[in-house]
C-alpha cells in the first residue's frame, strides 16, 4: 500500500509538505479520539478509498511493458488512492526463450488479471512470488498457482496477532534464498530473496542479480511515500534496510507500484532524507511542546493545513518515528504499542 498519487503525476510525492519552524500552527481540529477512523481502517487494509480517474500508457491496467531482456510488467486493474496507477505483477525470466519464468507479486484475485498473466506465461511460469502479504499484492497467488501448477515463495506469515489468515507460500523463503531459473540456453536469471522488514514484517525485496535490478515492492516506490504502520510497519528496520539496499550498487528498481525506478542510490538518498528529516521535526516538536504529547497531537503540529484524509497516514507516520526515537532512547511513552499515549523528550543522563 502506498500513499496516494493523482494518476499523471509522475515521480511527484504527495506526502504533505512539512510545516516549517515552529511547531506554532497546532489545531485541535487534526486530534480524533483514540481508535482508528474508517479511513485509517482502509490504509491498514490496502483498500481503494477514493475513485481515481482512468491511468494512461504504460501503467494502464493490463498494459505489458518489457522493462529488460528479462522483465516484463503488466498493472494489475487494482487502482486506487492508496494502490496508486495499481499493483505492478512482474514476469521474470528469458522473455525471447522457452525455459521457467518467476512472478512477482500477481497482486489482488482478479480473475482476467490473472488469465492475462497465465496467457502471457505461454506454460512457462513455474515460480510465484512475493514481496508480502498486503491484498494488493499477495491474494492473486492460489489463482495463478491454480492455472500455472508453480510453486510458491514467499517470507512466511507476518509476526505477531492478527495475521493468522496472511497466505501461506509453499516455500518460506529466509534472506539470501536463491532461484535460478531452469530450462533455458538463453541468459540465466537467479533471484535472490533479501529480507527488508519495515513496511511489513514478512516483506522481501527480489534482486535480478545478473540485471543488478530490484524488485522493490512496497519498500520503495514511484510516485508515492511508503506507509510504515505499526505495529507490524518498524520504522528503525525499514531506514536500516533502505541503507543496506543503497551499498548493493543496483542498476534499477522496479517497485511495486509505478514506474521503473533508473537511479536508485538518488532515489534511496531521496527516502532516507525524507525521513530523517521528519524525524528530526518529530523530535523538535516534542522539546518544543514541553509536555508530553500523544501522536494526534504531534500530527497536528506538523501538518497543518493538511486534509484531514491523509491524517490517518500521519498518524502512522509520526507513531513510527516516535517508536523509532524510543528504540534510541530520545523519548519514550508508557505505552509505545499505543497510539493515543502520550510521548515525552527523555531525561538527558545524570552527569557527574
Ligand atoms: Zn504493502
Amino acid at each position: 500500500m502506498a500513499e496516494p498519487e493523482k494518476p499523471g503525476a509522475s515521480g511527484a510525492k504527495v506526502e504533505p509538505a512539512l510545516a516549517r519552524g515552529s511547531p506554532s500552527g497546532r489545531s485541535p481540529s487534526g486530534r480524533s479520539p483514540s481508535g482508528r477512523s474508517p479511513a485509517e481502517r482502509d490504509i491498514g487494509s490496502s483498500a481503494a478509498v477514493a475513485p481515481q480517474p482512468p491511468w494512461t500508457g504504460e501503467l494502464a491496467p493490463g498494459v505489458i511493458t518489457a522493462l529488460s531482456p528479462r522483465v516484463r510488467r503488466i498493472v494489475a486493474p487494482n487502482p486506487s488512492m492508496m494502490t496508486g496507477p495499481g499493483t505492478g505483477t512482474y514476469l521474470v525470466g528469458a522473455v525471447n526463450g522457452n525455459g521457467e519464468l518467476a512472478v512477482i507479486d500477481p497482486g489482488p484475485d482478479d480473475e482476467g488479471h490473472l488469465d492475462r498473466v497465465a496467457e502471457i506465461g505461454r506454460g512457462r511460469i513455474r515460480w510465484v512470488l512475493i514481496t508480502h502479504t498486503h491484498e494488493d499484492h499477495a491474494p492473486g497467488v492460489p489463482g495463478l498457482v491454480a492455472r500455472t501448477g508453480a510453486t510458491s515463495v514467499g517470507f512466511g506469515r507476518r509476526r505477531g496477532a492478527g495475521h493468522e489468515e496472511d497466505l501461506v507460500c509453499d516455500i518460506d523463503a529466509p534472506d539470501g534464498w536463491s532461484l535460478t531459473l531452469e530450462g533455458d540456453d538463453g541468459p540465466v536469471t537467479t533471484l535472490r530473496a533479501l529480507h527488508t522488514p519495515g513496511h511489513a514484517s514478512n516483506h522481501l525485496c527480489w534482486l535480478l542479480e545478473q540485471e543488478q535490478l530490484l524488485f522493490s515492492g512496497d519498500h520503495i516506490m514511484d510516485g508515492s511515500t511508503v506507509v510504515i504502520a505499526p505495529l507490524d510497519g518498524d520504522m528503525t528496520r525499514y531506514l536500516s534496510e533502505l541503507e543496506r539496499l543503497k551499498v548493493l550498487g543496483l542498476q534499477a528498481i522496479a517497485p511495486g507500484h509505478g514506474r521503473l525506478i533508473t537511479d536508485p542510490t538518488a532515489k534511496i538518498d531521496e527516502y532516507l532524507d525524507h525521513r530523517r528529516a521528519r524525524e528530526e521535526q518529530v523530535a523538535a516538536t516534542l522539546e518544543a511542546a514541553g509536555a508530553p504529547q500523544t501522536v494526534d497531537e504531534v500530527v497536528a503540529s506538523i501538518y497543518t493545513g493538511v486534509p484531514e484524509a491523509l491524517h490517518p497516514v500521519a498518524r502512522y507516520s509520526v507513531w513510527a518515528h516516535l517508536r523509532k526515537l524510543g528504540d534510541e532512547g530520545r523519548v519514550s511513552s508508557d505505552d509505545r504499542d499505543d497510539v493515543s499515549a502520550a510521548w515525552s523528550v527523555a531525561a538527558p543522563t545524570a552527569r557527574h
